[in-house]
């Protein structure tokens, strides 16, 4: 058997060592369950070496013993102290390089010599010779130095035919890079590449953390002085921010955090999704900028691109999905671990070296989206059943995500939710799994918020809850056998089935609105109604020609409603919904 060649991710922040099995890439456990190693090493109290979370554990308490990011000085001269000692970036980097070559041989019971290992699209010639180097002060043979963008590009596309064009957008911890690949038979190529290699996660950290310091400060309380407590203060931001992913609040609570006057202070606050992504909206638009830097720098434009791959841990913030989808018009794709996925390709990159046959990465995700319905606008109009989606299509399970909703009306008693299959705008054109009540809400003024949660295991059984937020009472169900409902196209053919079936009364609504909207009968009667309890509640708000003149077209509304007449309601529905745009803006 041909000698098996290991494939390592030598990250700035983390490091991972991936190998090709039976035509399967694993990458391998550091610690069980737990397949990243922290690019960090230190000496211990008794002078042993500690490599990864150990050494990060005790870096904030001895600095001058401890290094990280040691990437970011590869091919200098600049040497590092630790301890006594003063120590080359290359051989710091074979520290690290050591331990992934033993965890690779734990893991496959047998001596490892060589490694693929990746590197940024931009390292110069002499930053890949300082990793060159470091493998082989670590004992490895370097069979070859690949880009970690390829990396990432193999990732999703070992084995594939044809040639297509790739964006790689890569937010690791400490650094962003943005590259354009072309794939070409399974040759891949990076063919223009831009970034900042001083921004990632950890400045969004450090934002929460700015915020945080301002609070405390406001009560009088100052933790600057206090390494301790800024560690704390630290770790909590990192925590908040990965819960701000799949959650649209936060709570932060850290116990004792200092002392004020011989009095203990306690971190308290709680941070909304909004208010975080507001925090961070200059970084993500510089990433933005790079991104149509690197395009240009490959001389090709937006429509030239077939799809966008999501590299490095921080791309699970969903703002920064959103806005690519907004800005390139293009589906994102996130279902290979964006913190795995360079280790993963070098992997396919070594199992070919090593003339191993390689299947594609196989990932669980589930092919639908859920979500749920609630009044927004569906063609420039109010419409209660505006489809929200909650779990995109892709995503890897299990998954729990959640978002906010808020109550109509003061007082509100209840909320139904609904729970949808589907991808259509109008959620009444998806398929309905399930539906419940969350009743005894708390006598609360409208906009009282209520948070879904959806959590999607990977029986594809969905749990749906919902909570008020203000008193934490909950509702939930279970629905069982959610990925295996419909296969792959019966959706689509039971869809054409069904609308086949109303064909003619789609064709008699989207004559009898305007300009052939599409609307049907029953959307533009949800609409009405919806139209006209949000103008009745907003009638007090009314100057008083307008008030007479939307008393006048909710008459004429209800009237058309109350007589079936559809084509008289589309002209009141358009001047009245004119009139509460300009009374609410
Ligand atoms: P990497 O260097 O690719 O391992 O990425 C590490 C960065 O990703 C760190 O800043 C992490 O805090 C961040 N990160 C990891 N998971 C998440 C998440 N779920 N949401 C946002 N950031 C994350």
């Amino acid at each position: 058997m041909a000698e098996k060649i290991i494939g390592i991710d030598l990250g700035t922040t983390n490091s991972e060592v991936a190998v090709v099995e039976n035509g399967r890439v694993t990458v391998i456990d550091v610690t069980p369950g737990h397949p990243i190693l922290p690019s960090f090493v230190g000496l211990a109290d008794d002078g042993s070496i500690l490599v990864g979370e150990p050494a990060k554990n005790q870096y904030v308490l001895y600095p001058e013993r401890t290094i990280k990011s040691i990437k970011r000085r590869m091919g200098s001269a600049d040497q590092v102290e630790m301890g006594d000692t003063a120590y080359t970036p290359q051989e710091i980097s074979a520290i690290i390089l050591r331990r992934l070559k033993a965890i690779a041989e734990a893991h496959l019971g047998e001596a490892v010599h060589k490694a693929v290992i990746t590197v940024p699209a931009y390292f110069s010639d002499a930053q890949r010779q300082a990793t060159r180097e470091a493998g082989e002060i670590a004992g490895l043979e370097v069979a070859r130095i690949i880009n970690e963008p390829t990396a990432a590009a193999l990732s999703y596309e070992a084995n594939h035919q044809g040639h297509k064009k790739v964006l790689v957008y890569d937010l690791g911890g400490g650094t962003f890079d943005v590259s354009v690949v072309g794939i070409e038979d399974n040759v891949v190529e990076v063919l223009a590449s831009h970034g900042n290699n001083q921004l990632g996660g950890d400045d969004f950290d450090a934002k929460i953390v700015e915020h945080l310091v301002a609070h405390l400060q406001q009560q009088g309380a100052d933790p600057t002085p206090s390494r301790k407590a800024m560690a704390r203060i630290t770790r909590a931001a990192e925590i908040a921010k990965i819960a701000l992913s799949d959650q649209p609040y936060c709570r932060i609570e850290e116990e004792y955090l200092l002392e004020k006057d011989g009095t203990p202070v306690n971190l308290t606050l709680e941070l909304a999704r909004d208010d975080y992504e507001a925090m961070i909206a200059g970084y993500i638009d510089e990433t933005l900028e790079a991104v149509h830097i690197a395009l240009k720098g490959a001389h090709l434009t937006v429509s030239d691109l077939d799809e966008v791959l999501l590299v490095g841990g921080a791309t699970r913030t969903p703002i920064i999905t959103q806005r690519l989808e907004a800005d390139l018009g293009l589906t994102v794709r996130a279902e290979v671990n964006p913190d795995l996925c360079v280790a993963t390709g070098a992997a396919i990159q070594a199992g070919m070296l090593a003339g191993e046959a390689v299947s594609a990465v196989l990932v669980d995700i589930t092919p639908y989206t859920f979500g749920t319905s609630a009044l927004s606008e569906l063609n420039g109009m109010p419409y209660p059943f505006t489809y929200v989606p909650i779990i995109h299509k892709n995503t890897p399970i299990p998954v729990t995500k959640s978002e906010v909703f808020y109550t109509m009306r003061d007082h509100q008693e209840a909320v139904k939710v609904d729970v949808y299959q589907g991808e259509d705008p109008d959620a009444l054109n998806n398929i309905t799994l399930g539906e419940f009540m969350v009743e005894n809400l708390s006598r609360a003024p409208a906009n009282n918020p209520i948070i879904i949660q959806f959590a999607l295991d990977l029986n594809g059984i969905m749990q749906v809850t919902a909570r008020e937020k203000n008193t934490g009472l909950e509702k939930s169900i279970r629905i069982d056998n959610v990925l295996t409902r419909f296969q792959e196209g019966a959706l689509e053919t039971a869809r054409a089935r069904v609308n086949a079936l109303f064909a003619d009364e789609m064709m008699n609504a989207a004559t009898s609105t305007e300009a052939g909207s599409g609307v049907t009968d029953q959307q533009l009667r949800v609409q009405a109604q919806a139209l006209v309890e949000k103008a009745e509640r907003l009638l007090d708000n009314a100057s008083e020609d307008d008030r007479e003149e939307m008393i006048n077209l909710i008459e004429t509304i209800k009237d058309a409603l109350s007589s079936g007449n559809y084509d008289a309601l589309a002209e009141p529905v358009a001047e009245l919904s004119d009139i509460l745009f300009y009374l609410e803006s």
